[in-house]
This record gives C-alpha cells, sequence and structure tokens, in this order.
C-alpha cells in the first residue's frame, strides 16, 4: 500500500472524531489570500465557494484582519448587560447602508432568520392583533433559511426535515414567484412574507422579473411584512448591494444579513429593519450572548466599509456578466443553461455529464474550488474582489471541464 499522503491523513484522523454531517471536497486548505487557497500539499486553488457568499471580501482581507487584531487586543465581549463603544457605529454603518432606521445585531444567518420570524409574530399580535398564537408566516418552496428545528419545519427539502419533526405550525407555502398565489394565500392571520430574493441553495433560481416589487405591494395592501432573506445575495454579490435593487420600489420592511456581514472571519448576522417594527421587542423579549459584541461589531464595521470603498457590488455587475457571457458562449453539451447575477451563477449541468460533484472534483483537479448546489447545479461564486485577471484563469479553467 503506498505511504499516505498529508491529505489523506488529515482527513482520516479528522473523520474519526467529527459527525459526517457534511460530506466535503477531498481537500484539506491551510492557507487563504484573496481569491487563492492553498492546500496542505502546496496546491493553490482560485475559491469560487467563498464559504457561501461569507467570504465576498476574500480571504483574510488586510483591513478587516487588521480591525479583528486591534479591536482583540482592546475588548472582544461585554454582553448586552452594558453598552459598549463599537456597536452603534457598526448598526449605523449599516443602517445607513441599507436604507433602514434600526437593526438588531445576532451571529450565525439562521438566528438572524428566527429573530425575523419573532418579530413578525409579535408584530402581528401587538401591531395588526392577530389572535393569539395563529400567526402565519408565508414562505416560499424550495426555500433555504438556515437549520434550525423551525427553519427546517418550513422547508420544502425532504433531507432536511425528515427525522427531525415534529414541528411547530405557523408556515404556509407558495412557489417561489407567484405573485398570485402570494395574494391568494393571504389570511387576516399572515403577519409576514419571507424568501429569499434568488434562491440560491435550490440551484440559484430567479423569480419572473418584478416579483419582488409585486410581492412588496402586495405585502403593503394587506398589512403583512416583507421579509427578505439576503444573507447570501447581500452585500454585493448579485451586482448590487443588495439583490431586492435589482427591482424598482422592492425593498422589505425586514432585512436579513448575515454570511458577509463577517468579513469572512467572524460570524455576524442582523435584522434591519424601517422605523416602528423592531420596536415591538422589549427588554428581555429576544437575546443573544454574543450578539452584538465588540469584536464582531468592528470587524462588520470594516466589512461593510470594504465593500463600499472596493466597489464590491459594481465589481461583482462588471465581472459576474464576463463570466456569464464566456459561459454562455462555451455550447458545451454538458451544460443545460446558465443563470444568475452578478457574481451568484449557476450551471445547470446536463444529465448525461453525470453528478454536478463530479465536475466539482475535476475543476479542483484544475485548481478551482466549486461545489453543487443541493439540486445538482454548479454554483460559482468567488470573492467579490477578484480581477480581470483572476475571471480569465477561470474562464480557461472552466473551458478545459466544461468545454
Ligand atoms: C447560509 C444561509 C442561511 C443560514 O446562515 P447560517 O449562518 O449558516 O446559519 C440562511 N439563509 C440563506 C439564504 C443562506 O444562504
Amino acid at each position: 500500500m503506498p505511504a499516505a499522503t498529508q491529505t489523506e491523513r488529515i482527513i482520516a484522523t479528522t473523520e474519526a472524531v467529527s459527525a459526517r454531517n457534511y460530506a466535503p471536497l477531498p481537500v484539506v486548505i491551510e492557507r487563504g489570500q484573496g481569491v487563492w487557497v492553498w492546500d496542505v500539499e502546496g496546491n493553490r486553488y482560485l475559491d469560487c465557494i467563498s464559504a457561501y457568499s461569507a467570504l465576498n471580501h476574500g480571504h483574510c482581507h488586510p483591513r478587516i484582519v487588521a480591525a479583528l487584531k486591534a479591536q482583540a487586543e482592546r475588548l472582544t465581549l461585554t454582553s448586552r448587560a452594558v453598552h459598549n463603544d463599537r456597536m452603534g457605529a457598526f448598526l449605523g454603518a449599516l443602517c445607513a447602508i441599507s436604507g433602514m432606521d434600526e437593526a438588531l445585531p445576532m451571529n450565525t444567518g439562521v438566528e438572524a432568520v428566527e429573530t425575523a420570524i419573532k418579530l413578525a409574530r409579535k408584530w402581528g399580535y401587538r401591531r395588526k392583533k392577530v389572535a393569539a398564537n395563529r400567526a402565519e408566516v408565508i414562505v416560499c418552496r424550495n426555500n433555504f433559511h438556515g437549520r434550525t428545528i423551525t427553519v427546517v419545519g418550513f422547508s420544502s427539502e425532504p433531507q432536511y426535515r425528515e427525522a427531525f419533526g415534529p414541528y411547530g405550525p405557523g408556515f404556509s407555502m407558495i412557489d417561489f414567484g407567484d405573485a398570485g398565489e402570494l395574494e391568494a394565500s393571504i389570511t387576516p392571520a399572515t403577519v409576514a412574507f419571507l424568501t429569499e430574493p434568488i434562491q440560491a441553495e435550490a440551484g440559484v433560481l430567479m423569480p419572473p422579473d418584478g416579483f419582488l416589487h409585486q410581492a412588496r405591494r402586495i405585502c403593503k395592501a394587506h398589512d403583512v411584512l416583507f421579509m427578505l432573506d439576503e444573507i447570501q445575495t447581500g452585500l454585493g454579490r448579485t451586482g448590487r448591494l443588495f439583490a431586492h435593487q435589482h427591482e424598482a420600489d422592492a425593498a422589505p420592511d425586514v432585512l436579513i444579513l448575515g454570511k458577509a456581514l463577517g468579513g469572512g472571519v467572524y460570524p455576524v448576522s442582523a435584522v434591519v429593519a424601517r422605523q416602528g417594527i423592531l420596536d415591538v421587542f422589549e427588554p428581555g423579549d429576544h437575546g443573544s450572548t454574543f450578539g452584538g459584541n465588540p469584536l464582531g461589531a468592528a470587524v462588520a464595521e470594516a466589512a461593510l466599509a470594504v465593500t463600499l470603498d472596493e466597489k464590491l457590488s459594481e465589481r461583482a455587475a462588471r465581472l459576474g456578466e464576463k463570466l456569464l457571457r464566456a459561459l454562455a458562449a462555451l455550447e458545451s453539451r454538458r451544460i443545460v443553461a446558465v443563470r444568475g447575477r452578478g457574481l451568484l451563477i449557476g450551471i445547470e449541468v446536463a444529465p448525461q455529464a453525470g453528478p454536478a460533484r463530479e465536475l466539482a472534483l475535476r475543476l479542483l483537479e484544475h485548481g478551482v474550488l466549486a461545489k453543487d448546489t443541493r439540486s445538482g447545479v454548479l454554483r460559482l461564486a468567488p470573492p467579490l474582489i477578484i480581477d480581470d485577471a483572476e475571471i480569465d484563469w477561470l474562464i480557461e479553467r472552466l473551458a478545459a471541464v466544461l468545454g
């Protein structure tokens, strides 16, 4: 038997002690800088997974790491039992960038989704006078909003749900992009409509043009909160700061952010809302030990500043278009369709080309990290700091594997 490589040894010792709730690509990363990562054998890869858009700023962005280091040596955690001198500046920057009025900081994406659901329910009981324990939230088929019991309880994906019930009531489901069904599903107990602007995990599915604007109008007409989960699409990924900005007059009442908000170094999420919504929460209603901590706040404030200063959404728009055009020109038998916005791109792989995961493995051999979504669509989502030369390099590799 040949001697095990370092990669094989690390994978074996890791798998011996870890739960198997993921099926990672067979590569062990030990270093990252910008759009590149290096494995323990010294091979270099262009990271088109970007931790599902948590790495919009690239790996170890110097300005974000500097903010982390400086804050780590001054103050890291206080809990919300006292004020800290960083949270206000972070939330102020977040409200300014999103055009919202108030924010509630949490840590992971799904916690922010749970927070938004709690918010919608209390808003419904207090403001809309919905009968006690009857509040309903409308969601979309093929949604992905995270992995807690409540959230998988309203997933339409069997694997996310099976064997994890029982689930609580209070959710109803419509087809993604169907404004007529949305309006027809609203009852006097409906408190919110929760959706992603683009269903990234479901295979980069885009709603018909105008859907978000229509959803906003319908929600407003029926006194229902319009809540957008932009955890993956937000902060520049789709070529605008927020994906809803591709449509006129489609801003939500409640915006849910995470992933890139933490600058690729620290988990930071938030629920951001228009005036007069978050104020239904009173002291003691909701909380998080780490939410709003000064270390996360300093990192997130730096991440927002880099997003603006380095014009990451403009980069995503320009380079995403270039990448989409190159993929469309490939005329590959392996590709059924290519779609996306900005640098969130899905390649629908032809059934005869084999599983998308096999293509991901071939891309790995060519120095590209990419992963299939749950529906067998290969997702390309490099860090938004990627430059023209790196996009050209990527296009060459994609042509070699897919062409
Ligand atoms: C990743 C993601 C979540 C969950 O975020 P976590 O930080 O993994 O809890 C929720 N919604 C969307 C759209 C996501 O992409």
